[in-house]
């Protein structure tokens, strides 16, 4: 089994998630007493955050590149970035490594088209869903994105970091959150993207009358399909 390294604390609850979903699939894939093998570099979201709302995406992407060094140090053979809005410094942590970073957009993409599906709503953070850097990573797999109007983002952007990310899950925001989702159905979206790492701490299946995508499940799922391939042969 491969060592996945997880750059995480984006936020650590949606890391808590990562550990737990990691280990249950390798449990369900391996049987008996087997865990995922893996190491977690978690920062402090604060300084995170400052920087995204100051657009110090440089800055920001120095210090997840210098836990992606630090976590390949330490015996990681694949790299999780554990935020989808954090994919914009994707390249950066990819290049200060030799290991393969595992892109969050394009486990999810594969799992929409698996499912015969082209056009797809997005909720995430602000920066997911009104940047360039993750719509087209999706686009890049044929994939057609939708996005809420403003009034729709500005709420999906204030509950991820006034609630998900402290922790708090509002019946008010769920419901709120189902709103949104049936606007981009009645717009055309035959699946929505929960593309920001908590969203599923609130929203299911059943909260949709299209299938939903959760990217932290889809991302730990094909980290471990990853973690678990055969070596290739000499
Ligand atoms: N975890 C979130 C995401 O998947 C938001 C936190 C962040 O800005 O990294 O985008």
């Amino acid at each position: 089994m491969r060592t996945i390294g997880l750059i995480g604390g984006m936020s650590w609850e949606s890391s808590a998630e990562y550990y737990r979903l990691l280990n249950e699939l390798v449990r369900e894939r391996l049987g008996g007493l087997h865990s995922a093998k893996c190491v977690l570099h978690s920062v402090d979201f604060a300084e995170i955050e400052e920087l995204q709302v100051a657009g110090e995406w440089q800055r920001a992407g120095d210090i997840l590149a210098e836990a992606a060094k630090g976590l390949e140090a330490a015996g990681a053979d694949l790299l999780l970035i554990c935020t989808n809005t954090m994919h914009k410094v994707a390249g950066q942590v990819q290049d200060a490594v030799g290991v393969p970073l595992l892109h969050l957009a394009d486990a999810t993409a594969a799992a929409v088209r698996a499912q015969g599906l082209a056009t797809v709503g997005l909720l995430g953070t602000a920066f997911t869903m009104e940047q360039d850097f993750y719509r087209d990573r999706l686009a890049s797999h044929g994939l057609t994105v939708l996005t809420p109007d403003a009034a729709g983002r500005a709420l999906v952007h204030r509950v991820i970091y006034e609630e998900l990310c402290l922790g708090v899950v509002r019946e008010e925001s769920r419901a709120a959150y189902r709103r949104v989702i049936g606007e981009l159905v009645a717009e055309g979206a035959q699946g929505v993207v929960l593309g920001c790492t908590e969203i599923e701490l609130l929203i299911g299946a059943d909260d949709s009358p299209v299938p939903v995508f959760p990217t932290t499940r889809l991302h730990a799922e094909a980290a471990v399909t990853a973690a678990l391939q055969p070596p290739a042969a000499p």
